[in-house]
């Protein structure tokens, strides 16, 4: 089945003045729609086209062979996940436990907000810039170009696409003013407190970890290796220790 591009939550004027409609037909409808079609010619005929979007995004992510693969399938994933990381009447301060969360982080809305803003412009070249969960708490992490944070562990909560195409036709180069505009206005803080509650979210990311770890633990060799000390341990010394104990406590019950 091909790959699919989410339909738009909102109409493509329904973000002004803050965000154009004529940003959305191209970004939405150019840029956007051109990873998905791309991914479905880079994808036809190989396993990627049998897994969900998300799953092609972490399978190719350190696979230097499928790079372009990766690249197309992260872009639409995290095209996909920045329209619903706005919303008309959006930004200001969140409320309940997001806000909590963000003040026990950063300190307050204000420092959380200045944080965003400085990953933003410190993002050299294309990027993304996103709140993040992970054992640590809310952090704000920047990757570049196409790269979708939830590769690295953590689970996304909201998301500010920087490329170039996301802000030049409403602010040209003045990507600050873009970052300052999508906090004060565009921000979807429900959907990041939704996030941010949602049980089991990350699951596949830790079995993914685990099943490499069993991968890179069996190619290792030590897996046989250990096996054959239990062996030996159970045929020498130790195995004679352990088995009086076993005796003992056997007489003992
Ligand atoms: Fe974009």
């Amino acid at each position: 089945m091909a790959f699919k591009q989410e339909p738009l939550p909102y109409s493509r004027n329904a973000l002004e003045p803050h965000m154009s409609a004529a940003t959305l037909k191209h970004h939405y409808g150019h840029h956007h729609a051109t990873y998905v079609e791309k991914l479905n010619e880079l994808s036809k005929g190989t396993p990627y086209a049998k897994m969900s979007l998300e799953e092609v995004v972490l399978t190719t992510a350190d696979d230097d062979g499928a790079e372009r693969i990766f690249q197309n399938a992260a872009q639409a994933w995290n095209h996909d996940f920045f329209w619903k990381s706005m919303t008309p009447g959006g930004g200001g301060r969140p409320a309940g436990a997001l806000a909590c969360a963000i003040d026990d982080a950063f300190g307050s809305h204000k420092a959380f907000s200045e944080a965003f803003v400085k990953h933003g412009l410190e993002r050299f070249g294309s990027g993304w810039v996103w709140l993040v969960s992970d054992d640590d708490g809310l952090r704000i992490v920047s990757t570049p170009n196409g790269r979708s944070v939830q590769v690295d562990g953590p689970k996304p909560l909201l998301v500010c696409d920087v490329w170039e195409h996301a802000y030049y036709l409403d602010h040209q180069h003045r990507r600050e003013r873009f970052l300052k505009t999508f906090l004060t206005h565009l921000a979807n803080w429900d959907f990041a407190g939704r996030r941010m509650n949602l049980e089991g979210e990350g699951t596949y990311t830790a079995s993914r970890a685990f099943r490499a770890g069993q991968e890179a633990f069996a190619a290792s060799g030590k897996v046989a290796k250990a096996a054959r000390a239990a062996a030996d341990a159970l045929d020498g010394p130790e195995g004679g220790e352990l088995r009086a104990a076993e005796a003992r406590a056997a007489r003992r019950r």
